[in-house]
């Protein structure tokens, strides 16, 4: 008797630690699950929370004229409002285009004859000036050269602010020796240059020796943190219109800098706003 019932403790109590173990498994894949849909909710907010920030920059207007494809219809344009390919608002007064509160010029946006910096670091008194580029500007080039400057790097500007005039004798010279098509591909057109605009310039050497330099390198690896931006990047002719240029900076702000640099490379304007530089 006494051995039977020692057996029949024995079968309860296998039972009892058997629950329990369903038990506490059931409980910690239940625990699991909770935590995943709780990490998706997570996740599926965020996302929505982005993709409502980005319709807010991009306008949803379809009504909107598309954007000029290229030079001659941007001519025929009268000033207002258009949709670029990538949904953003391009703005034209008085001539000149915007996206964001940006300037744009490049093959298809030319800037009016007589435009000129409007907040310049030093007044415009000559032709071509390298310090009368925007004050703001001038000023993230100051932090980012003293930072260079630390790190025993010299970086200086080369060519900052070009007219419309200076760049009539500087395209000129460069079709006498490469033709129309050669000086296309590596200088702008009286009023399409980005320089008149005095919100970029160019370093150094000014040629393709830069990008190799500890100074070109490492101007790749941080303008962005000072608002500049590679203009024409690698591999980004299709959109540019424009030969990769280590050593043009443009200014457009730290938030855009920003996004515009992703993967340790350059995206350009262009290709971010879905807009076009081409001539013709
Ligand atoms: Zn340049």
């Amino acid at each position: 008797m006494k051995k039977r019932r020692k057996l029949k403790k024995k079968r309860i109590l296998i039972l009892f630690l058997f629950l329990i173990s369903i038990l506490i498994l059931g409980g910690i894949e239940i625990m699991k699950k909770e935590n995943n849909t709780s990490k998706q909710t997570n996740t599926s907010s965020k996302k929505n929370m982005e993709k409502k920030e980005e319709e807010k920059i991009k306008n949803t207007d379809k009504s909107l004229e598309k954007a000029p494809k290229n030079a001659k219809e941007f001519d025929a344009l009268s000033d207002g409002e258009y949709l670029t390919e990538k949904g953003y608002t391009l703005t034209i007064k008085n001539k000149i285009a915007k996206i964001e509160g940006n300037i744009i010029a490049n093959k298809t946006y030319k800037l009016p004859t007589d435009y000129q910096p409007e907040n310049p670091y030093q007044k415009i008194t000559t032709e071509r000036c390298n310090n009368c580029i925007d004050k703001t500007a001038y000023e993230q080039f100051k932090l980012m050269q003293s930072d260079a400057i630390a790190l025993g790097l010299n970086i200086y500007i080369s060519s900052g602010y070009r007219s419309y005039q200076y760049q009539v004798n500087l395209y000129n010279k460069y079709v006498a020796t490469s033709g129309v098509v050669g000086a296309d591909t590596y200088s702008s057109r009286p009023g399409y240059s980005e320089h008149q605009t005095g919100l970029c310039f160019d370093l150094n050497s000014i040629d393709d020796s830069f990008k190799d330099t500890p100074e070109g390198k490492w101007v790749h690896e941080n303008a962005y943190r000072y608002g500049f931006i590679i203009r024409f990047p690698k591999d980004s002719e299709k959109y540019t219109g424009y030969q990769y240029e280590s050593w043009h900076l443009r200014y457009v702000g730290e938030e855009l800098a920003k996004k515009l640099y992703q993967n340790n490379e350059y995206i350009s304007l262009e290709e971010y706003y879905g807009i076009t530089s081409s001539y013709e």
